[in-house]
């Protein structure tokens, strides 16, 4: 395709090969159930706590809270869906599927693209917002309330003795602790090596642009997610910001323009005439990917030692779930959710799970 959504470097890279393998050994009908039975648990965990963040601290971020529309442009996008919905029903989530005139009066704005729609899933409990405003301003509480942000400072490694952390070794220094969360995104695989870990996570570069609406008539109303190209398009307030792509090239952070011009192609066409295409930003960044979709949480490696990576394509969907889980689980507390499968032990061959000792952390493939 001109316009692919998926892109495979071409440079043979062992870790990608291997990731790769036990991604597609879970392209099964019955992992994606489970794996996206997991993710849909944390999703939805992740909104309850973010409605409770929003209402506890007035906290605000360009935040919709209108659903999300995912857009089919053929029939065979639209009967692939049925297995979304089953997953759906199964975990309780409100869903509407629309046909095309169903699409036009969720996302008025789509009217000059009528002809190309087939019909689209509707998730109205969805919500959307801007990621860097709500991080800003997250730091800012969390600053008030006593949290110390060392920025711009790089982790060397982690000190381990006795099956404890003991301390992290920075390029500014030793910082110890009593408990230490690694959550690094792509980069985690790297500092828990030489602990006997071997995190399945590989970045999965994706791009966004962002663009100044011009015609708010024609903008879209939240976000519409083009399934032919795996683009989301959102409205941010007075911008609109499209992102989309996998493509596995390692830590290449390159800005390729045709990928840039995907990113419009998918604008332009469903939302004409809604933005300015000549006054944009264009973005990359590496999603941390495991080979199941589902992310990494819980103890690994040392009594105290926790992981909180993995999210690939949804690391702000299940940000506050995630963040709750663990909170809950260093602090001894029981999690809300259920949490066991969604451990690094899910990875270890059935006789080494439950333990952290570093000569029964050899996962089972690769
Ligand atoms: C184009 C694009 C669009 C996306 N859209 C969405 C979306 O709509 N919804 C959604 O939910 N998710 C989306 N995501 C995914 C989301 O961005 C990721 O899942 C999320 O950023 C993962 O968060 P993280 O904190 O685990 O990792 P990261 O965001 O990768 O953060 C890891 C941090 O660790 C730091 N770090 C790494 N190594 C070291 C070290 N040695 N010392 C100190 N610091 C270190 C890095 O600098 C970085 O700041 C998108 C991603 C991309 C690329």
């Amino acid at each position: 395709m001109r316009h692919s959504p998926l892109i495979v470097g071409p440079r043979p890279d062992l870790a990608k090969l291997s990731w790769m393998a036990r991604m597609l050994r879970n392209c099964t009908s019955e992992r994606y159930k489970v794996n996206k039975g997991r993710m849909v648990r944390l999703a939805e965990y992740s909104r309850d706590c973010l409605i409770a963040l929003r209402e506890e601290t007035g906290i605000v971020y360009a935040d919709r809270q209108k659903g999300t529309l995912q857009l089919f442009r053929t029939q065979k996008q639209v009967d692939a869906a049925d297995k979304d919905i089953a997953v759906l029903r199964e975990g309780g989530v409100r869903f509407e599927l629309l046909d095309r005139e169903g699409c036009l009066a969720a996302e008025p704005g789509l009217r000059g693209a009528a002809q190309r729609i087939a019909g689209g899933l509707r998730l109205p409990g969805d919500e959307t917002g801007d990621c860097f405003a709500f991080t800003t301003a997250l730091a800012e509480l969390a600053r008030a309330a006593g949290v110390a942000f060392r920025m711009g400072v790089s982790v060397r490694r982690l000190h381990r003795s006795g099956g404890r952390i003991t301390a992290v070794e920075t390029d500014e220094g030793m910082i110890e602790g009593d408990a230490f969360v690694v959550a690094l995104g792509p980069y985690a695989p790297a500092l828990l090596r030489p602990l006997g870990l071997r995190l399945p996570v590989y970045p999965v570069k994706g791009y966004s642009i962002t663009l100044p609406i011009t015609d708010a008539s024609r903008a879209p109303q939240s976000t519409v997610m083009d399934e032919t190209y795996k683009i989301a398009i959102t409205r941010l307030g007075d911008r609109i910001r499209a992102g989309g792509m996998a493509e596995l090239r390692g830590f290449d952070k390159s800005l390729p323009p045709r990928r840039e011009a995907t990113l419009h192609h998918s604008v332009g066409d469903l939302f004409r005439g809604a933005a300015d295409h000549s006054d944009s930003s264009f973005w990359c960044g590496l999603r941390p990917m495991t080979p199941d979709g589902t992310p990494i949480i819980g103890r690994a490696g040392a009594d105290n030692l926790w992981l909180n990576t993995g999210h690939g394509t949804l690391g702000w969907t299940m940000a506050t779930g995630s963040g709750k889980v663990l909170a809950d689980l260093v602090s001894g507390r029981p999690a809300a959710i259920e949490s066991a499968d969604l451990g690094y032990d899910r990875y270890l061959p059935a006789t080494a799970r439950g333990r952290t000792r570093p000569d029964s952390l050899r996962p089972a493939h690769g």
